[in-house]
């Protein structure tokens, strides 16, 4: 499934999250909270991770053939995918089997994950080094410092929903989310949030300058197909936008 993350401000589709599910014949739709915890134990999450990023780039292939506008895509990765040294090569040779500029490729990466794994740092470089953006997920539970941020070859930061949820009920949170927009835009890195699902939380990170938004009050993840309407509404929006 693909979740679309708009540009409020331009009413732009910026990117859509690739988020995995597993049709089972008997158990019927699996999520990853329970299918990556299994996968990981496994070690089936190298083998899986790899067909998410192949369906990602064949995707992106068939959206470009369909004459849509490039659209970003955002992988998540799992600890044990970063850990493989060849990790960011294999990347690089399924975007060379599709065709698809490294551009258009969003890593995410847990906040959690950097933390408590530094080895992920120089597979960070690697990864600039090909081309695709970097993204760090769920940013302010695990407690980043500024040092560490600065030192950080990424992209973006993306804030943890848990503050999100709280807009409109508890300041505490809503003066942490306004520190964490002041740090990324001071860093240079783009900001997101995720997890919108009111009025008031999309009024307040529209207020902040948050760059993208993400949520069920735009969208739930949905299937390839239908981001494809997706796609035209926005970028019809987009068009009248800019007429003005
Ligand atoms: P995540 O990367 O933080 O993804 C956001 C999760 O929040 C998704 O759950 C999404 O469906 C859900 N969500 C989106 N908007 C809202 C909202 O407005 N309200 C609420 N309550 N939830 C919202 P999902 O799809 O169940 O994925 C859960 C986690 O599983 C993801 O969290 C990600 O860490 C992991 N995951 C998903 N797909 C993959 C994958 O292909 N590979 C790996 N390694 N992990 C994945
Ligand atoms: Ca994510
Ligand atoms: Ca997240």
């Amino acid at each position: 499934m693909y979740q679309p993350q708009f540009n409020v401000q331009k009413q732009q589709l910026l990117t859509a999250e690739a988020l995995i599910r597993w049709n089972h014949p008997q158990k019927g739709l699996v999520l990853p909270l329970d299918l990556i915890p299994a996968a990981e134990a496994t070690g089936l999450i190298i083998l899986l991770g790899e067909w998410v990023i192949n369906e990602v780039c064949k995707q992106h292939q068939a959206w470009r053939a369909a004459g849509l506008p490039p659209i970003r895509i955002a992988i998540n990765v799992s600890m044990y995918q970063l850990r493989q040294l060849n990790f960011a090569s294999n990347l690089q040779q399924i975007l060379l089997v599709h065709d698809v500029a490294a551009q258009y490729i969003e890593i995410e990466i847990a906040e959690t994950i950097l933390l408590a794994h530094h080895g992920v740092l120089p597979m960070i470089n690697e990864l600039k080094r090909v081309g695709v953006r970097v993204v760090i997920d769920d940013f302010g539970s695990a407690h980043s410092s500024m040092n560490y941020l600065k030192e950080l070859h990424i992209d973006g930061l993306k804030i943890d929903p848990s503050f999100v949820k709280n807009i409109a009920k508890i300041e505490h949170d809503e003066w942490v989310i306004k520190a964490i927009i002041a740090i990324a835009k001071s860093l240079n890195f783009n900001v997101f949030a995720e997890g919108v699902e009111t009025q008031n939380q999309l009024n307040f990170l529209q207020n902040h300058q948050c760059d993208g938004l993400q949520g069920y009050h735009f969208s739930r993840p949905i299937p390839a197909e239908s981001v494809t309407t997706v796609f035209k509404h926005a970028y019809t929006i987009n068009e009248e936008w800019s007429r003005h």
